[in-house]
């Protein structure tokens, strides 16, 4: 009788020493337990510009690798709920592979991110004409977009935060867009365990601009399966229909009775297969969730996704009007990523919050110009635990 207890005891005792001593390389979760720390190391370089990897940690052993290139995330690694610290964010191991191109892993990307349709809009007045980048419109900003380019960065340490602050100057005319626009993009690692981005910037002539954050997502950790059992819950109750160039028709509509209804928590694969013609345009969701807050609420929760085998949960709470919810439908095993692993269909998932797509040409959309004078504000913050 004694036996099978005293079995469990040990194995109990066993596994709070191997718990304890991971803890401290950093392999497990250590609430408060660790000191948190920024180091900054060489990259490479790129526009013959220095590029430097910011490796991040926070007090509980979370860990973050950032560069100053694209302000890219290479690596974001948190907890399951056992405890243990995997990756969970696509990307690659060397600047090389990230100069050879990609579909904007982990990137800030801008000027105007997501499109615009046929590249066109006018202000003030003026028709500008963007690079068609994608099918016949554009799409993140364009050839070379605030994602290929190498920013200006210095570390940041705060209370509860560290982190890395970079900027941008974007000219008058590059890419077409009108306007000197200043960037900046705070990336915080929080004691609370978030990927806080705090962004803000300022022209000098009229200007769209959508900066977002593009990390692909997997919490069942990178590189190992689909996405397709991660459970969301998407805080809109109207989404914007396109066309096949993905471009809004124009329409809010309700997402009842349709597979974009994510109010109450779908897994993303539930009707991803349906018969319906906006995931047929997509080839899977690829869409703007309009936000219940509308942008007017200060930080709100916008979405909330669950992976069940791993009990991660990721938070997702922004200032801005909508998100886009994209099911990684394009990725195809063309990228080899982080330890070789081969990013299959659907290996991630984005939820990048933003203006409306092709808001510059529907103006009941709200206004994603910026003008002389204002300043262009936004936060998001990625929020990871278990349970
Ligand atoms: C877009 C997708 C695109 C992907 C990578 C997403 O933001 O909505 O259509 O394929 O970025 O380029």
């Amino acid at each position: 009788m004694k036996k099978p207890v005293n079995r469990v005891i040990m194995t109990v005792i066993l596994l709070s020493i191997i718990t304890s001593l991971c803890s401290c390389n950093g392999q497990y979760y250590a609430k408060g337990k660790v000191k948190m720390d920024i180091q900054t190391k060489p990259f490479g370089k790129a526009d013959g510009k220095n590029v430097d990897l910011y490796t991040l940690a926070n007090a509980n052993g979370l860990r973050m690798k950032v560069m100053n290139y694209g302000a890219i995330v290479l690596s974001l690694e948190v907890p399951d709920k056992t405890g243990k610290i995997d990756d969970v964010v696509l990307g690659f191991d060397t600047l090389e592979e990230y100069l050879k191109g990609h579909p904007y892993f982990g990137a800030i990307v801008g000027r105007y991110g997501n499109r615009i349709g046929k590249g066109k809009f006018t202000l003030d007045g003026v028709e500008y004409q963007l690079a068609v980048n994608n099918g016949p419109n554009h799409l993140h900003g364009g050839l070379k977009g605030f994602d290929k380019v190498v920013w200006d960065a210095v570390p940041v340490t705060q209370d509860d935060a560290v982190g890395v602050k970079f900027s941008y100057r974007s000219k008058d005319g590059e890419e077409n867009y009108p306007g000197n626009l200043d960037a900046t993009v705070t990336y915080l690692l929080t004691n609370d365990d978030e990927f806080k981005i705090i962004y803000s910037a300022t022209t000098d002539k009229a200007t769209p601009i959508n900066l977002t954050h593009h990390s692909y997502f997997n919490l069942a950790g990178q590189g190992q399966r689909d996405i397709l059992d991660h459970k969301l819950i998407i805080n809109a109750d109207l989404y914007t229909p396109v066309d096949e160039g993905l471009i809004p028709t124009g329409q809010l509509k309700h997402v009842k009775n349709t597979p974009f209804d994510f109010r109450e928590p779908y897994a993303i694969g539930d009707r991803i297969a349906n018969d319906n013609r906006q995931l047929k345009y997509g080839g899977g969701y690829d869409h703007n969730f309009c936000l219940r807050n509308g942008g007017g609420g200060g930080l709100t929760l916008a979405v909330s996704v669950y992976e069940p085998t791993t009990g991660r949960v990721m938070e997702v709470y922004t200032t801005e009007p909508g998100v886009q919810f994209y099911s990684g439908n394009f990725l195809d095993s063309s990228n080899v990523g982080k330890g070789g692993k081969v990013y299959k269909h659907r290996y991630g998932f984005c939820l990048e919050t933003q203006h409306f797509p092709d808001s510059p040409n529907k103006r009941h959309f709200p206004t994603a110009i910026l003008k002389p004078g204002q300043i262009y504000s936004h936060i998001t913050a990625y929020k990871f635990y278990s349970k």
